[in-house]
């Protein structure tokens, strides 16, 4: 869905270098969370969970006739952020996403010295889409198209989040 409504829209921008120079670009249009660590931790230790610049080891450069191997990653990041919650935990043997109250997904983080403040999440519900937003002066709000209006948010409620929207913000506002 954020692909389709944030075309063109990029999150993150990674550059692989090789031991010889070479450098391969690649784009993404989302972020990911180590999903062991948010299990073990919760959804608190969201920004210690992401992965920007992870570097396999036996990743080969992707330049013609170079069998270097990836050296060094560097990855910039956009003003908005697109972060996959989906968290599977298990419990009795059985699957399920791992649930939390919004106000568990931390309202603000701090990546690559940059500060970004949590703008909404996204859950799934009854097979649909629904946000929930977290505005600049902390009250969360429920954006359900089925619905007529926008509605308050239940923060004892239990969600299950499918993705957290972070907005970065510039120095002077914290
Ligand atoms: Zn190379």
């Amino acid at each position: 869905m954020w692909g389709h409504l944030m075309k063109g829209v990029l999150n993150i921008c990674r550059i692989d270098v090789c031991d010889a120079g070479h450098e391969t670009a690649t784009s993404a249009s989302k972020l990911y969370a180590a999903e062991e660590l948010i299990r073990e931790k919760g959804f608190a230790a969201l920004t210690e969970s992401i992965v920007l610049t992870s570097i396999d080891t036996n990743q080969e450069c992707k330049a013609k006739k170079c069998a270097c191997r990836i050296e060094k990653v560097t990855a910039t990041l956009n003003n908005q952020l697109y972060i996959d919650l989906e968290v599977i935990s298990i419990q009795n043997e059985q699957q399920s996403f791992l649930m939390c109250k919004p106000t568990d997904i931390p309202a603000y983080i701090s990546l690559q010295n940059q500060r970004y403040r949590l703008a909404g999440i996204v859950k799934y519900q009854d097979s649909h889409f629904v946000s929930v937003c977290r505005r600049v002066s902390g009250n969360w709000e429920v954006y359900n198209d089925i619905l007529k209006k926008k509605s308050k948010c239940k923060l004892n409620e239990t969600v299950a989040p499918k993705a957290a929207v972070y907005i970065r913000v510039e120095g002077e506002y914290f």
